[in-house]
């Protein structure tokens, strides 16, 4: 638990230097001693989560600009590797079970992270070996073997797979009509089908169609309705579900979906699309993000009276990101509220990481080769039958 609490120490100690005192544009300096204190109370809980801790954390110093210091990207990477099972993917610590999602967490930290180490330590024939493991017949996927199903799971599969390269038609057989039949009639997705429409669940299910190249089979007017409804006329901050309260994470997990539909619909020939901004008040959203969502010494949060967190903290800069960013690499639009300090580098809407490691990551494991597809074939003949 000291050898946990060290490591993440490491990075935010590194980071409390590199800060040290060139702006105040986020205050997420904090005094080390208040960080251990908060770490040592909250250590257990997120013991199944440490890859996320290492995500929440370089994602939000990306986003920043916060260089990651080399020693400290490498002693990351080492861990990382210690939390890759013997069976593939990874789980969330050293010793536990692989998952899906800590899987995600740690193949976006890596290529965050971006270096030779970083891409090596990822074992592509196993993780691909896990991945069958947890895809089932109807198309879906559990999170771990023995586990549970929701649509998070085919977004973490689809993420991995398709920026290692490991990504077949074969392996996400019948996954499309799966996440599609968890759109509902409010127009958003839900976890698993006929249940409520949800933020993180729609966020998941769209950019695993994004991935699939499928995002056009959803009804894209239904979504964009009910997402747009989710940002609050008085709070600027988006709810994860109707009738629920604002949170800042549903700042990415809720306006992330607008550059996704931008794109679904201009490939779809709608020719009323803005070209300077996303179909969501982006202004109002900063001034929530901005406003509301800051701890006074430090990191960010769900909302006012609520605790700061990492998680908050990397989902609420995600967010804001996407309101200040508009387009792509070709065609970019700022609007930054406030003084140009408040600008943060832009996301990858389908990957939340920044585009030119997505672009990066892309690159190096194209020139790697698909491991062996048809070592599978027997397996999914025998989950056919069942
Ligand atoms: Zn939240």
């Amino acid at each position: 638990k000291l050898k946990a609490e060290s490591q993440y120490s490491v990075i935010y100690f590194c980071y409390i230097k590199t800060r040290g005192g060139k702006n105040n544009r986020f205050e997420l300096v904090t005094p080390v001693t208040n960080y251990r204190v908060f770490l040592s109370f909250r250590t257990q809980c997120l013991d199944a989560s440490r890859p996320w801790l290492c995500f929440w954390i370089l994602h939000s110093l990306e986003l920043l600009e916060e260089p990651i210091p080399a020693a400290v990207a490498s002693d990351v990477c080492q861990f990382l590797a210690r939390c890759q099972s013997p069976t593939g993917g990874f789980a969330g610590g050293p010793g536990q079970h692989a998952h899906l999602a800590p899987t995600y967490a740690a193949v976006n930290a890596l290529c965050i992270i971006g270096t030779e180490e970083a891409y090596n330590i990822i074992d592509r024939e196993k993780l691909l070996d896990f991945l069958w493991s947890v895809k089932q017949p109807d198309g879906s996927f559990v999170m771990h073997v023995g586990g549970e199903v929701d649509v998070r799971s085919a977004y973490c599969a689809a993420s991995v797979a398709s920026l290692t390269n490991i990504l077949t038609p074969k392996l996400f057989e019948n996954t499309t009509n799966w996440i599609l039949s968890c759109q509902n009639w409010e127009g958003g997705l839900s976890g698993v089908p006929g249940l409520e429409a949800h933020g993180g669940y729609t966020f998941c299910g769209t950019a695993a169609l994004v991935i699939l190249g499928k995002e056009h089979m959803l009804d894209l007017k239904a979504l964009l309705r009910w997402v747009v409804s989710r940002q609050m006329r008085f709070e600027g901050g988006f709810q994860g579900r109707c009738n629920k309260l604002v949170d800042g994470c549903y700042s990415f997990w809720q306006a992330g979906l607008l550059p996704l539909l931008h794109r679904a619909l201009f490939k779809e020939g709608e020719s009323e699309l803005s070209r300077q901004r996303w179909m969501f008040e982006q202004q109002a959203l900063q001034e929530y993000i901005l406003l509301c969502c800051q701890n006074p010494t430090g990191g960010l949060l769900d909302k006012p009276g609520k605790s700061r967190d990492f998680y908050h903290t990397c989902y609420c800069l995600s967010g804001l990101s996407i309101a200040q960013h508009f387009g792509n690499v070709d065609l970019h639009h700022e609007i930054i509220l406030g003084r140009e300090e408040n600008r943060l580098a832009p996301t990858h809407p389908v990957y939340n990481i920044c585009p030119e490691k997505v672009a990066q990551a892309v690159q190096h494991f194209l020139r790697l080769p698909v491991p062996d597809v048809n070592k599978h074939k027997n397996a999914n003949l025998l989950s056919n039958c069942f």
